[in-house]
Order: C-alpha cells, then sequence, then structure tokens
C-alpha cells in the first residue's frame, strides 16, 4: 500500500455539484485522503448515493442535497455541516450547468438560471463558509471555473462563459479579502473532461476530432486529473498560492 501523499483528516470538505462527474471525483479523492466530505447535489436520490457509495469505501461522507443557487438551501447545508461537523476547512463551488444556446435565441430564464448557478451559488456558499473560515483563521475555497471564462471562447455558450469569467473575477476580489483571514481563494479552469456533461460532444465525431487535434496531450481530461489540482490547491503544499486561475486543459491554453 503506498504511503498517502496528502493528509486531510480533520479536515472537513463540502463539495457542491458532487453526485457526479468532476465534483464526485474530488470528493472521492478528498476523502481518500482522510477528509470528512459532504457531497451537495440538487438531486438529492443522486447526492445520498454518491455519498453511500464513499461510506462503503470506509470513508466519512454525508450527502448534503439542496440547490445551492438558493440561499435557504445553502443556509441548511451549512447548519448541516455545522451540527455533523463543526467546521468547514475546504470548499469546492463545482456545481455548474451548461446551456447551449445562440445569443439571439437564448431564454431570459436560461440566461438567468446559469448565472445562478455558476456563480451566484459561489458568492452563496463562499459566504457562509467565509464567516466560519475567518472565525477559525484558516480555509481554501476553490472555484471550478473553466477555460471559457478565461482564455478560451467556446461556441453557443455565451451565459456559461460569462458565468465563468465572472467567478474568475469573483475567486480574485475574495482572494483579495479573504487573505486577511489566512483563507486562500483559487480557481480551476478545465478543459473538456470526460463527464456526463460533456456526452453531447463526446457523441460527435468532427467537434472530438477537432478539439483532440488542438490539444497538445492530444486526449480528453479525466475527472480525478482535475481533483488532483483540487487536492494540492487545498493542501499546505499551495500555501503562498492565492488568487490564481489554473488552466487543466492537456495544454491547450497555455497564457
Ligand atoms: P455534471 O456531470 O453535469 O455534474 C454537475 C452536477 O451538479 C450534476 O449532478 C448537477 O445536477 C449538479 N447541479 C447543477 N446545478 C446544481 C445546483 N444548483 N445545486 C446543486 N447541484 C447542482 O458536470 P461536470 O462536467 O462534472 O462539471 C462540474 C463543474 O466543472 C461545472 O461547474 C462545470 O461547468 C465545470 N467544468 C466542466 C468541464 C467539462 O468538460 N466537464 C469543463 C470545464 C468546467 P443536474 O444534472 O440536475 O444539473
Amino acid at each position: 500500500m503506498p504511503e498517502p501523499i496528502y493528509d486531510f483528516t480533520d479536515t472537513v470538505v463540502l463539495v457542491t455539484g458532487a453526485g457526479r462527474g468532476i465534483g464526485f471525483a474530488i470528493a472521492r479523492d478528498f476523502a481518500r485522503f482522510g477528509a470528512t466530505i459532504f457531497l451537495n447535489d440538487i438531486d438529492s436520490a443522486r447526492a445520498s448515493r454518491a455519498a453511500g457509495e464513499l461510506i462503503k469505501l470506509g470513508y466519512d461522507a454525508f450527502a448534503a442535497p439542496g440547490d445551492v443557487a438558493h440561499p435557504d438551501d445553502v443556509a441548511w447545508i451549512f447548519k448541516h455541516i455545522d451540527e455533523k461537523a463543526g467546521r468547514i476547512d475546504v470548499l469546492v463551488n463545482n456545481a455548474g450547468v451548461e446551456p447551449v444556446s445562440s445569443i439571439l435565441d437564448h431564454s431570459l430564464e436560461d440566461w438567468q438560471r446559469t448565472l445562478e448557478v455558476n456563480l451566484t451559488a459561489a458568492f452563496l456558499c463562499t459566504q457562509q463558509a467565509g464567516r466560519r473560515m475567518k472565525a477559525q483563521g484558516r480555509g481554501s475555497i476553490i472555484n471550478i471555473a473553466s477555460i471559457a471564462g478565461k482564455s478560451q471562447p467556446l461556441y453557443l455558450r455565451s451565459a456559461y462563459a460569462a458565468s465563468k469569467a465572472g467567478l474568475v473575477g469573483f475567486t480574485k476580489e475574495a482572494a483579495r479579502e479573504f487573505a486577511a483571514y489566512g483563507v486562500r481563494v483559487n480557481a480551476v479552469c478545465p478543459g473538456v473532461i470526460v463527464t456526463p456533461m460533456t456526452e453531447h460532444l463526446r457523441n460527435n465525431p468532427e467537434q472530438m476530432a477537432r478539439w483532440r487535434a488542438e490539444i497538445p496531450l492530444g486526449r480528453l481530461g479525466q475527472p480525478e486529473e482535475v481533483s488532483g489540482l483540487c487536492l494540492w490547491l487545498a493542501s499546505d503544499a499551495a500555501s503562498y498560492v492565492t488568487g490564481a486561475a489554473w488552466h487543466v486543459d492537456g495544454g491547450k491554453n497555455m497564457a
């Protein structure tokens, strides 16, 4: 059995949108290195299933269902964490939606919902976690943005790109403000990762061929390749790192 490379024992982590995909991989990998993990998802059955899977592996995991774009649900999630764990050390704002639409046809409802889930939810969770982390004098917040919000326009993803660019800006503001409390805030900007969110792209051979040709590493990413960066950002190995937006995209964007 190899020695763990990280030690997250006595560390309490909330991952939003953790019922599947990147969020689940992040939750599982923090748990693997000893963290107590709270798995949020808007689909409560999915959150319970995901937490159950980790519990079966012997990890310390709790479901924390709810819509993180809704202030009442967020307040409940943090109350639940207070009651079960009494602290919060790492927040990963991962929940996201990606509607595909031309700007000309975008419904206002879809536009607003995208901003609420991808950006406002991160604000609401950061506010709750930030108050607790300030009192603790320590914490790490990781916002899962996207290359779409930093350096890579996609196509027909205007609300998504706007929300993720907003999340990168919010990350820098939060990093600036929370530095005085010992709380570091970073953004992670994945390229195309193999999850249910990108199934439609993977089912399109033409688009896949184009992406592969443009990615220096020649392949799409796996969810655990995003979680690897999150573990490092939350660890003491990254103690001098805050306010940065990190690409995890096989070298597609090198800026
Ligand atoms: P995913 O497979 O769709 O998983 C996201 C999970 O979050 C789903 O279970 C989703 O439920 C849930 N969720 C959505 N809205 C929520 C809300 N308001 N409250 C709580 N949970 C909510 O997506 P993913 O590919 O793992 O993506 C995770 C994050 O990485 C997202 O922020 C995404 O934008 C970002 N990202 C992904 C890629 C990629 O290539 N996959 C690239 C760059 C960035 P529903 O199914 O009901 O919506």
